[in-house]
């Protein structure tokens, strides 16, 4: 009896507990030989040399989207598509969208050249590198009317110039581009300091008036801007009944603000800008009573091309070389494909 039961007990432990033991061990090392392939492919990608951008493949990107730390493989033209549907509304005119694609196409490659990401030829992000939004994100901003015919409007226009860079020098330009100029562009040393270019000269170009961009205030009591020049400056005294305590003491070629004074310090107008959140540097101080009003004219750093200008330039007849040719001084555009 005792032996029968022994048997059956074996009986159940071959026909169905060591089957169920084994296929379970196999799976374990299944998934370590998964996860230690993983890690391996990991190494081996750090081990390859970067993927250089290829002028003559002319194809593909590697973006890096900031807050994920995602990054992926695109054909610059499909990256394009999403990169002008997010700096230039879908509504402006066929050759400013052009002339924005070109810009950005131009923008993208040098950002690549310049090696600023480890992994990424260039992010997602505005403030870093260039805005970038997702197809479904763009689409669902848009009134659902709207939504085919102003992504197939910026699609033609990325495909319309595809190929097509700034070049100055045989070279890809830095194509600095902003929202509007307020009637005249900066150049870059009066923004960013350090060297210049000789293709991103002050250019007047009319018409931006008509934008919102053109013209904003920021009215802030004394106490809101004691404290805002305060982020940066601790010891910031103002005697705010003297008239000469607050004034601007230099401006840019351009006639942007270089240096404003306030009490104790000397502010240069890029700070200022910064630290009080004005729209730009072409701004005039006015006291109105207890407050005092930045009045300002223009939004962004006004370097390279603006894009409510170039707008306004194809509303005036303009086509998107004109346009690049009036904001970036001595340049050609050349296809990438001929550049060695
Ligand atoms: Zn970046």
């Amino acid at each position: 009896m005792k032996k029968g039961l022994l048997y059956f007990f074996a009986f159940i432990f071959i026909c169905f507990l060591l089957p169920a033991m084994l296929t379970n061990t196999n799976k374990k090392n299944k998934e370590i030989k998964t996860a230690t392939e993983e890690t391996h492919e990991e190494t081996n990608e750090q081990e390859e040399p970067k993927i250089e951008y290829n002028y003559d493949k002319y194809g593909k990107i590697i973006l890096l989207h900031k807050k994920t730390g995602a990054i992926e493989e695109i054909p610059i033209d499909e990256y394009l598509i999403n990169v002008v549907s997010a700096e230039m509304p879908a509504t402006y005119e066929v050759e400013a969208l052009k002339a924005q694609a070109i810009v950005a196409r131009t923008y993208t490659i040098y950002k690549a050249n310049e090696k600023k990401h480890e992994n990424a030829d260039i992010c997602d992000d505005s403030t870093c590198c260039q805005a970038w939004i997702s197809k479904e994100d763009r689409l669902a901003k848009w009134e659902e009317s709207t939504r085919e015919s102003n992504w197939k409007k910026i699609t033609d226009c990325v495909n319309e110039t595809k190929g097509k860079i700034v070049t100055y020098g045989n070279q890809p330009i830095n194509a600095f581009f902003h929202s509007n100029s307020g009637g005249i562009t900066e150049t870059a040393v009066n923004v960013w300091g350090g060297g210049n270019y000789p293709y991103l000269q002050a250019v007047e170009t009319s018409g931006e008036e008509g934008y919102t961009q053109y013209s904003s205030e920021v009215v802030l009591t004394r106490e809101e801007l004691l404290n805002k020049i305060k982020q940066k400056y601790q010891d910031i005294a103002i005697n705010f009944d003297d008239n000469e305590e607050i004034k601007i003491i230099e401006h840019t070629e351009s006639g942007r603000v270089k240096t404003v004074k306030f009490g104790n310090h000397e502010i240069s107008g890029v700070e200022v800008r910064s630290l009080i959140g004005l729209k730009s540097t072409n701004f005039e101080i006015i006291k109105e009573g207890e407050k005092i009003k930045f009045s300002v004219k223009g939004y962004g750093h006004g370097v390279g091309m603006s894009q409510t200008g170039a707008d306004a330039m194809a509303k005036q007849g303009n086509n998107c070389e004109d346009i690049i040719k009036h904001f970036y001084t001595g340049v050609e555009i050349k296809d990438v494909n001929t550049l060695e």
